[in-house]
């Protein structure tokens, strides 16, 4: 432009002594050039106007038109300028899009620089430790997650293993913490919620535990009377009350291997078809069992009101139903009342076992369900009790969307209620027969 400036300029200048001194045409001549230089430039300065207008924000603007070789520039300068915004917006929305992926995540994402200052953390990861990532950005990790393991662990440098905190603001959690070298200088903590694990792993060993110890109690004892009767020769009827005894310890095993047999299958055993129980039938085939059972100490009492039966297994309700009623019978001295009582409303339906015995104290009774927990070990043994009846009956009842409910006092009696909603309930065989 410079270049075109110069000839205007020159030409101008030389057009009018020219056509003065030499001849009129070719200072006119000139003159038309000049012109026409002229006209260029003043094109060139308003392109180049606008390009550098453009230059100072460039925007996508489709309406950048210039003349000539500008208009190719600019139409080129354009497609880049559309392209590199596609891309860019393409990037920024693929970022959105990870940030969201890790701010679901279950686990806890924090990252770190090299001196361990908090650079970006998700959501889980906030909630864990209760950082505020809009102002706790920029701080060093351990000025918010004050445990001291923590900073032992920072400064020992070795995150070949991870690391578990029980923080104290939120004790009943167990955090596993395990910190990856991602880039220069740049550290990704990853936190992961063990609470649950950690639980199940207790619950397992403490199974473990009680299984053997359950089984162990009567097989030294087997094994005691065995040995006697190795090495002392008693006369027939001592033999026959050893031999008795000894049955009876091999019964007690046999319960208990039968009833951790159930709890497994139910545990494992996807819930099967449901069936129409025919509760009126249910209700005098527990009656009589636990008429049986009381061999005449108690008094068992039915009651019954509005219409319905019950949907489900039968096998599994049966042996719930079967469970509450045999401990009732088994906690109430004689001359109690066991009542059994079976309640249709629109709501659903209620199965209760109540009875006059000796109650439970209340600080028993949220840990009742658990397997072999009782509240006198000795006490359920003489009844013939594994400790596992209740855990049946409520994995049982979950099976079919039911609920145990136990209220009791303590030498008054108890009563254990079954809530069955109404999806379980189904018209009564009797009711469906009587309209038949
Ligand atoms: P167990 O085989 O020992 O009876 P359960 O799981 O059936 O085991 O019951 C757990 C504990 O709950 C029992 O050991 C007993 O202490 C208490 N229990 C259950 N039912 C009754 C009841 N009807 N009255 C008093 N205590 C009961």
């Amino acid at each position: 432009m410079r270049a075109t400036l110069g000839w205007f300029l020159l030409l101008a200048l030389l057009a009018a002594p020219l056509g003065y001194v030499a001849a009129p045409w070719l200072g006119g001549c000139l003159f038309a050039i000049a012109l026409v230089l002229g006209l260029q430039l003043v094109r060139h300065q308003r392109d180049f106007s606008r390009l550098e207008r453009w230059s100072r924000q460039p925007a996508l603007d489709s309406q950048l038109q210039g003349a000539g070789e500008w208009d190719v520039i600019f139409r080129r300068l354009y497609g880049h300028e559309k392209e590199l915004c596609g891309r860019i917006a393409r990037r920024e929305r693929d970022i959105a899009r990870m940030i969201a992926a890790v701010h679901v995540m279950n686990d806890g994402v924090v990252l770190l620089d090299g001196q361990f200052r908090i650079q970006f953390c998700n959501k889980t990861a906030e909630r864990q430790f209760g950082i505020d990532a809009a102002s706790d950005s920029g701080l060093t990790l351990t000025n918010i997650v004050r445990p001291p393991e923590l900073s032992d662990y920072l400064a020992r440098g070795d995150f070949s293993g991870p690391l578990t905190l029980r923080l104290e603001r939120n004790f009943e959690r167990l955090l596993s913490l395990s910190i990856i070298a991602y880039a220069e200088d740049s550290w990704l903590v990853h936190v992961k919620d063990v609470t649950q694990a950690d639980k199940l792993d207790r619950m397992r060993r403490d199974f473990v535990a009680n299984v053997s110890h359950e089984l162990r109690t009567p097989l030294t004892v087997l094994a005691g009377f065995l040995e006697t009767l190795q090495e002392i020769d008693f006369d027939a009827a001592e033999r026959l009350r050893y031999l008795a005894l000894m049955a009876e310890q091999a019964k007690r095993m046999q319960s208990i291997i039968q009833d951790l047999l159930t709890l497994s299958s139910i545990e494992s055993a996807p819930p099967p078809e449901s069936d129409r129980v025919n509760m009126a039938r249910l209700l005098d085939k527990l009656k009589r069992d636990a008429e049986a059972l009381s061999d005449g100490r108690h008094q068992i009492v039915v009651e019954r009101a509005g219409q319905g039966d019950l949907c489900g297994y039968e096998p599994e309700l049966v042996s719930a139903f079967a469970n509450l009623v045999g401990n009732a019978v088994r906690y109430t001295p004689a001359g109690g009342v066991v009542t059994l009582s079976w309640k249709v409303s629109p709501q659903g339906a209620e199965f209760a076992v109540r009875d006059t015995g000796i109650g439970i104290d209340a600080k028993h009774i949220p840990r009742l369900t658990e397997r072999f927990y009782r509240v006198d070990r000795g006490r359920s043994r003489d009844v013939g009790g594994t400790g596992l009846g209740l855990a049946i009956v409520k994995h049982s009842l979950n099976r079919h969307q039911a609920q145990l409910d136990i209220s009791s006092k303590l030498g008054q009696g108890s009563c254990f209620t079954a809530r069955f909603p109404a999806s379980r309930v189904a018209q009564a065989e009797d009711q469906e027969d009587a309209a038949g």
